[in-house]
């Protein structure tokens, strides 16, 4: 089998309405991915996530560099055309941001070709592991920028609907504010229901410590993000001190950053992303370096669970997948959750084929 062409797009998908956490205001999803076809007419599809900014330089690293790699390429050596499009001409700019990002979107459409070659869902391809019961929490109805009111009431409905996991933003300027929510969205949902809350980078070392202390009252499954990703030492200070387990990977790009946090015990939580982490070749190294030191893996969604719902399923120490569900809509088989668990795919692939009319409705490249 070879790959006879090479073709990037970039969509953005309306979310409505905006929404905030403590340093992102996102008006729109972006997929930044890329279309794979091959000499039998088998087509590969993959994107990584962006908050609808930079995604034309991702395109862009696609079109101009990896694609000339590609073509000619059997899909199948996809851990050789790992290392050819990572150690290329990219690599005096790359190794993270839009080069590694590209580099996912490339990763994502191979494995899907793999699969779909094999006639099976990624998952199965990968070994199966959890065929009906992975965990989904829901994140779509903690923002920041939501009045309390509303918080209250969409946290309230999600338990409603048989999600028994719920994550909330915090990070307000004053974080006595955020104690508040987080005290009144306890109280709403009652002991019985896991809940985390994120804090998307904003505090300080002096911060974090100070409230997360406070906020340890309120039984949370985890911290999330409290501090500067690349802060790997004040994390650990963090995981010593707490008694809360501290959560983290949405921004950390490779299984060499992962290494260094998981040795060090500066993460208890390991929420490896596939569209960070330039796809699921290193996703797995990572899940497997996790495994090693006994610690979960729950990943973070910039695909909104497309992908990671097959990872989750093949991975034995991956226990819980996070809910978004913006962009299930625009896809051939979308995500679907039942009474709070991931009912997983059986179509070929890896449920990254996107629906003709939404791709070019949202294509804005
Ligand atoms: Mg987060």
């Amino acid at each position: 089998m070879k790959i006879i062409d090479v073709e990037s797009f970039v969509l953005h998908v309306p979310i409505t309405p905006p929404i905030t956490d403590a340093i992102n205001v996102a008006t729109h999803w972006g997929l930044a991915g890329v279309r794979i076809f091959t000499d039998e007419g088998i087509i590969g599809c993959g994107y990584t996530g962006t908050t609808a900014f930079g995604d034309e330089m991702i395109a862009k690293t696609i079109d101009q560099y990896y694609r000339e790699v590609l073509i000619g390429k059997d899909p199948f050596m996809v851990k050789e055309i790992w290392d050819e499009l990572r150690f290329g001409k990219m690599h005096w700019i790359g190794r993270a941001g839009v080069t590694h990002m590209a580099l996912a979107a490339v990763d994502i459409a191979l494995w899907d070709i793999m699969a779909k070659v094999a006639k099976q869902p990624l998952w199965k391809y990968l070994g199966g592991h959890k065929p009906k019961k992975i965990k989904a929490y829901n994140t779509n109805g903690g923002w920041l920028n939501w009045s309390k009111d509303r918080l209250l009431k969409d946290v309230t409905e999600i338990v409603e609907q048989g999600f028994s996991g719920v994550k909330m933003k915090v990070g307000k300027p004053n974080p006595k504010e955020d104690y508040d929510r987080v005290k009144a969205v306890r109280k709403a949902i009652g002991d019985d229901i896991t809940l985390m809350i994120d804090v998307n980078q904003m505090w300080s070392i002096n911060t974090a410590m100070t409230w997360g202390k406070k906020l340890e009252e309120f039984d949370l499954f985890w911290l999330e993000e409290p501090l500067n990703p690349d802060d790997i030492l004040n994390h650990k200070k963090l995981a010593n001190e707490l008694n809360v387990p501290i959560a983290l990977g949405e921004h950390v790009y490779t299984k060499y950053a992962f290494r260094d946090y998981i040795h060090q015990g500066a993460v208890e939580y390991v929420q490896v992303d596939v569209t960070r982490v330039a796809g699921i070749t290193e996703w797995l190294q990572v899940a497997g370096l996790a495994a090693a030191y006994d610690l979960p893996v729950c990943p973070h969604v910039g695909d909104m669970g497309q992908i990671h719902q097959h990872l989750v399923a093949s991975t034995q120490n991956a226990t819980m997948l996070e809910y978004i569900p913006w962009i299930r809509h625009i896809f051939v088989e979308p995500i679907q959750v039942d009474n709070g668990y991931y009912v997983l795919p059986e179509m070929p692939g890896a449920s990254t084929d996107i629906l003709p009319g939404y791709f070019k409705k949202y294509r804005v490249k």
